[in-house]
């Protein structure tokens, strides 16, 4: 049973069937999933959700799919960590780490807009799925269609982290490698996707794509007892995961599973690709596209599809928006890790710088609770540390070498 109505102009308000539509053909604007919230209030509650399997599936009446899904089974869930060593570091009181670093199957928040994407895909009859991915995505794609048997396009920057280009290619999907950055990358594949009709996940099915950032919000509210924290920071990239824990949020509040719904939302980006959080600092409704250059090359889209809805969202919640250097990225996964055991990849030391420096200028209230989404995992980062952790000691296999450096470390130490 689907309780999706169909697609709306999120511009001009036209309404379109459930197709493998995603812009308007009166003004261009993005389309986006509606669906039929009194049949779906008839239909869920908080107990028959908790009575179903832990994963993004239990959530089913608010994603598009109409028939059963064919990828995810096992993804989303992921653990809400109360953290208490970082929240002592930062000084506030009630922090949570909502850590999607082991989310199955890739190790990132992906994982869920291409389990819901790759299931409509097939749904709509497509048989090769396709994207433009700055390294998350693509790992996603190329595992999810190999699980369920389709074929896949992927693309990406030729310069992506080695761990990234590895974990798609492994899956047998066909990569290729485009001499240019994320947006030269995007504005090709929308050729390609005119030309060969694949469903480009983030492209031409993306309204039913960008639903899956949703169940984010969705678990975050179920794991703090069925509410919605006071404050989330999110990483942004293309602003689309953003507006999408906004959505979240509020289907709650609208179907009665959650009571208030007053979560200020912050946006986090790196410095070197900053054209969102710019815009929110400096009061504009419209950000300025700009060319990447972070390591944090997850986030990297410079010309954000999102971007114009991602500053609204974060502006009408009462959020705001900062950015971070890549020395504070470093630091941002370190400071993650050697609190919490959690190691997370470039945009996770994002959102962690960011948190930092928001709450140091008192703009993120110490006294409220704070969710940090943390997104993909840092042992496909690995560059980003290097020379950056210190060089391991080596000795040999000898007790008396072991006592030497012992007394070397205690020697160092009280130097
Ligand atoms: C893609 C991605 C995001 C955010 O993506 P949006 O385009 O803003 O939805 C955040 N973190 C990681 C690790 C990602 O790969
Ligand atoms: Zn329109």
């Amino acid at each position: 049973m689907s309780f999706v109505q169909g697609l709306r102009c999120r511009e001009c308000g036209e309404l379109y069937p459930k197709a493998a539509l995603h812009v308007c053909e009166l003004c261009f604007g993005p389309l986006e999933v509606v669906y039929d919230y009194e049949k779906i209030k008839k239909s869920i509650s908080r107990d028959i959700i908790a009575s179903r399997k832990k994963g993004m599936w239990r959530y089913r009446e608010l994603l598009p799919i109409d028939g059963e899904p064919v990828v995810g089974h096992d993804t989303g869930f992921t653990p809400l960590v109360r953290s208490h060593n970082l929240a002592r570091k930062l000084g506030v009181k009630e922090l949570y780490i909502k850590n999607d670093t082991v989310n199955h199957p890739t190790f990132s928040f992906k994982d869920r807009v291409v389990s819901v994407a790759i299931s409509k895909a097939k749904e709509l009859g497509f048989d090769t799925v396709a994207c433009a991915s700055t390294g998350n995505l693509a790992n996603s794609v190329a595992a999810n269609a190999a699980a369920c048997g389709m074929k896949s396009y992927v693309f990406i920057p030729y310069n992506l982290e080695h761990a990234k280009v590895l974990n798609t290619q492994v899956y047998g999907a066909n990569v290729v490698g485009i001499r240019g950055n994320y947006d030269e990358v995007n504005r090709l594949c929308s050729e390609i996707a005119g030309k060969y009709g694949w469903a480009f996940v983030n492209i031409t099915i993306r309204p039913y794509y960008a639903e899956g950032s949703k169940t984010l919000a969705l678990e975050v509210a179920e794991q703090l007892g069925w509410s919605a924290p006071q404050n989330i920071v999110v990483p942004m990239a293309s602003g689309s995961l953003l507006t999408k824990v906004y959505k979240g949020f509020k289907e709650l509040h609208e179907l009665g599973l959650i009571h208030d719904m007053n979560t200020k939302i912050y946006g986090a980006q790196a410095t070197g690709c900053s054209p969102i959080s710019t815009a929110v600092k400096e009061h504009q409704e419209l950000f300025k596209p700009v060319i990447p250059k972070t390591i944090a090359k997850s986030l990297a889209i410079g010309n954000p599809a999102d971007g114009f809805y991602a500053i609204d969202t974060i502006n009408k919640t009462g959020g705001w928006a900062e950015d971070v250097s890549d020395d504070e990225v470093i630091e941002g996964i370190k400071l993650l890790s050697e609190t919490e055991g959690i190691f997370a990849e470039t945009a996770g030391g994002v959102t962690v710088g960011v948190a930092k420096k928001l709450i140091e200028k008192g703009i993120l209230p110490k006294n409220e609770s704070v969710v940090l989404l943390i997104t993909g995992n840092g042992l496909k980062t690995q560059e980003a540390l290097l020379n950056k952790v210190d060089s391991l000691t080596v000795i040999p296999a000898r007790l008396d070498a072991f006592d030497d450096m012992l007394k070397e470390k205690e020697k160092a130490k009280s130097r």
